[in-house]
């Protein structure tokens, strides 16, 4: 039994109730092998990027004391119930939620977007591009799901976005928008994709999985309705996510999930059960919650908070430019683009190389360089298809190299003089 030798129950309700534990610091939490650092470059931050020190000292701190939430009188009981509420405020406070938000915890973007679907207003028609990542691009079904083929501009997606909406049937609408492109990293023009749906009187749902990483969310400034993310995409663990938003269409719909903590009251009616659900969130957080995959979600939050976006954005734009200029002296690399090379992008560049196929190539970047990118189309199959297809590649699937905090010059520099060996050698 883990029992805590230097903190008492009090103390660690007192820390709770003053607020989420102390920010160590972005520093990241270096993979060990026989005690010693390993070398290691991970080049693969798109697909989870990992633990925050700072998240690993505060899950540590809460693992003595874990419980049921909302439930319980004891002491770890009340602890949980306050971490797992301060983590929905801090949620809240990260990405500028409006007070009459619900903050709903969920296991992650996938889960985020498949819960707003299900909560639908009947006859809701729902806007989409057709290069979103199978998350935000497959939840929605039924024939008022309009698809969106991308255009090669922003200002043709703004276009584009104005004459679907133009055609969509009267009643409630929902824009589904990428804030970042898992496959090229660039940067949707949500602002002005928002505004559209405004004048048409549609909500918008905004996947910011790859953009919260990397730059500060503000529901309130984007004018967006809801926002999906993922804890480990943001330094933290795997197994929470949130989806916050407007509480209305989320409080007129079925539970997502239903049984304990989602009922405010059941009663026996002989023939069938009376159920009074709760209201959001927990209508839609039925069995027992994440507590602490939630607090350690917040605490990544605020750690990359106090880190400071400008700082953040710093650190990976000149290892964005290193990276692309290092790519650029790789013969017959081919990168990927939906805006073209210059639109602005976080720190994710995909790409694919003449006679190298792309899961060899990944394979030997592992085994003989250290190196960790991802091959293949990344969930977003169309998007890699086509844009795959653009740059005339015989092959479907491509390399994706995505920087993050842990990354260094060094680790850029050891991928590029790797590529190049892979097209002078072969793998
Ligand atoms: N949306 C985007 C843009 C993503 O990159 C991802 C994951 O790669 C997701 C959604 C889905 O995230 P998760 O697998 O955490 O649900």
């Amino acid at each position: 039994l883990a029992v805590p030798v230097t903190r008492t129950p009090e103390t660690a309700l007192a820390a709770a109730a003053v607020a989420v534990p102390p920010v160590v610091g972005a520093r990241l939490a270096v993979p060990l092998v026989d005690g010693r650092r390993v070398g290691y470059a991970n080049l693969d931050h798109a697909a989870s990027a990992p633990c925050l020190e700072a998240v690993r000292d505060a899950v540590d701190e809460l693992l003595p004391w874990y419980a049921s939430v909302h439930r319980g009188a004891g002491f770890a009981s009340q602890v949980s119930t306050k971490v797992y509420e301060q983590a929905r405020a801090v949620l809240r406070h990260f990405v500028g939620a409006r007070q009459s938000d619900a903050v709903v915890f969920t296991r992650n973007t996938t889960d985020s977007l498949n819960l707003l679907a299900k909560a639908l207003p009947k006859n809701t028609s729902v806007v989409l591009f057709d290069t979103e990542h199978h998350a935000a691009l497959l939840p929605w079904r039924g024939p008022r799901v309009h698809r969106i083929e991308t255009p090669a501009s922003p200002g043709d997606a703004v276009l584009a976005l104005d004459t679907a909406l133009s055609g969509c049937a009267v009643g409630p609408r929902l824009v589904v928008l990428t804030a970042a492109s898992n496959v090229t990293g660039e940067i949707w023009p949500v602002a002005a994709l928002a505004e559209v749906a405004r004048r048409h009187g549609a909500r918008v749902v905004l996947d910011a999985a790859q953009l919260a990483p990397h730059r500060p969310i503000d529901i309130r400034a984007l004018d967006v309705d809801y926002v999906a993310l993922s804890g480990h995409k943001l330094y933290a663990p795997f197994g929470a996510g949130a989806l916050i938003g407007r509480a209305d269409w989320l409080n007129a719909a079925d539970p997502y999930l239903v049984g304990g903590g989602a009922t405010a009251q059941v009663v026996d009616w002989g023939d069938r059960l009376g159920v009074a659900w709760s209201k959001v969130p927990e209508r839609h957080e039925a069995g027992s919650p994440n507590v602490v995959g939630a607090h350690a979600l917040a605490v990544a939050c605020e750690t990359l908070t106090r880190h400071g976006w400008d700082a953040i954005g710093e650190h990976e734009r000149a290892l964005l430019r290193r990276l692309r200029s290092g790519l650029a002296t790789v013969p017959g690399l081919r990168g990927l683009s939906l805006f073209g090379p210059e639109h602005d992008r976080v720190g994710v560049v995909s790409f694919t190389i003449d006679g190298v196929e792309a899961g060899l190539a990944a394979a030997v970047l592992s085994a003989e360089h250290g190196i960790g990118v991802r091959d293949g189309a990344f969930c977003a199959h169309i998007a890699t298809r086509r844009l795959l297809g653009r740059v005339g590649a015989r092959e479907q699937r491509a390399l994706r190299v995505s920087i993050g905090l842990g990354t260094t010059a060094e680790h850029v520099d050891r991928l590029v003089a790797a590529l190049r060996s892979l097209v002078a050698d072969g793998p």
